[in-house]
């Protein structure tokens, strides 16, 4: 297949006319590139499975452009939604309600709920509003691999198995949305995400965090939010966090560095900009500023990925304070790492 791009964000008709078609659009959005199908079309979403190797229970997300477009879909807005949507949206949230007949199982993944978002990059509104359609994406990668941030990483993974992307600059946020439970009696974080925990607090005054977050999952046990329970965000090499004090944690991963390289393996570190020049490896990237973790969040696919362009084999990372944004970032960076810590 051809893949057509779309280079002028302004112009959008040809990929609304796809969408309309039944094809596949990766666009940009301020939290990562989607890739996107009517939400409404069958056939058109079982192509997202296809092309992004993606299980089928897991659900995707459904992206709407004007609160007019929620109803639709839905059979309730609970108050804690109403809540949240004033405050929210448009943004990096996506809002779990009690689904309408109108939504295909395939969207929900047979739930009899569904994922939305209203969300605030311009590029993914237009396309939406010029479509007419809401649009069923979930992150424009192949399967498994970390979210794709920029143009190049999804014309790496997509090119030639969708039928157009639009070429928009770097996602904002760089980690997926807050997907958040609304159909309780307390509002229920079920992947943490831009829009953090303390900012949710703040709104709505108690939320609790899903219980399958945090760790790796036990035999048997299933969250609530189906995506969570699969490999996900993971380059090729092997990623292994070090926690513990910083001085500790910089002489640590300089010693398993020296080990590995003498047993011939290519060694990576994932620094920031106030570490990096402590190590010493094959590759040595910042994923940014301690001082500003929105930085580690905008960047850290990005870094990930790039230690599959240098061939790494292990790439061993600094953890992270899981205060707010910082809950998203270690939530991504534990499942690439598997949930693998070395406590120093
Ligand atoms: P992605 O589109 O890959 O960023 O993933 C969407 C996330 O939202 C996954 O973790 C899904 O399991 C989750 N999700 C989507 N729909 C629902 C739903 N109806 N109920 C709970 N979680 C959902
Ligand atoms: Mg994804």
């Amino acid at each position: 297949m051809e893949t057509i791009i779309i280079s002028d964000t302004n112009d959008l008709q040809q990929a609304a006319e796809i969408l309309r078609q039944g094809g596949l659009v990766a666009s940009p959005t301020e939290t990562v590139y989607g890739l996107c199908a009517n939400a409404l079309n069958e056939d058109a979403v079982k192509n997202i499975y296809k092309a992004k190797g993606r299980p089928s229970d897991n659900p995707l997300i459904v992206h709407i452009a004007d609160l007019s477009m929620l109803q639709p879909l839905v059979t309730e807005v609970s108050p804690i939604a109403k809540t949240l949507m004033e405050r929210f949206w448009p943004g990096p949230m996506t809002l779990v309600f009690k689904a309408s007949s109108l939504v295909p199982k395939v969207v929900t993944g047979g739930l009899d709920t569904v994922a939305v978002r209203f969300p605030s990059d311009p590029t993914i509104t237009n396309l939406i509003r010029t479509s007419g359609l809401p649009l069923a994406a979930p992150s424009a990668n192949t399967s498994g691999k970390p979210s794709p941030t920029n143009f190049s990483r999804v014309y790496e993974d997509l090119n030639g198995k969708i039928d157009c992307i639009i070429q928009g600059g770097d996602s904002q946020f760089g980690v997926e949305s807050t997907v958040i439970d609304t159909t309780g009696e307390i509002a229920t974080i079920l992947r943490p995400g831009g829009i953090t925990f303390e900012m949710l607090e703040e709104a709505l005054g108690k939320v609790m965090m899903d219980p399958a977050l945090g760790h790796k999952l036990k035999e048997g046990e299933v969250p609530k939010a189906p995506g969570m329970k699969y490999t996900h965000y993971a380059p090729n090499a092997k990623v292994i966090l070090v926690r513990g004090e910083q001085d500790k944690v910089i002489e640590k991963i300089n010693e398993l560095v020296k080990t590995q390289q003498a047993l011939g393996q290519k060694v990576g570190v994932m620094a920031t900009d106030e570490t990096l020049s402590y190590f010493k490896a094959d590759t040595v990237y910042s994923v940014g500023t301690e001082n500003d973790p929105r930085t580690i969040a905008a960047q850290l696919f990005e870094v990930l990925r790039k230690y599959d362009d240098a061939k790494m084999d292990i790439v061993y990372s600094l953890a992270f304070k899981t205060t707010g944004i910082g809950q998203a970032i270690m939530n991504r960076l534990e499942k690439s790492a598997g949930y693998h810590f070395i406590d120093v």
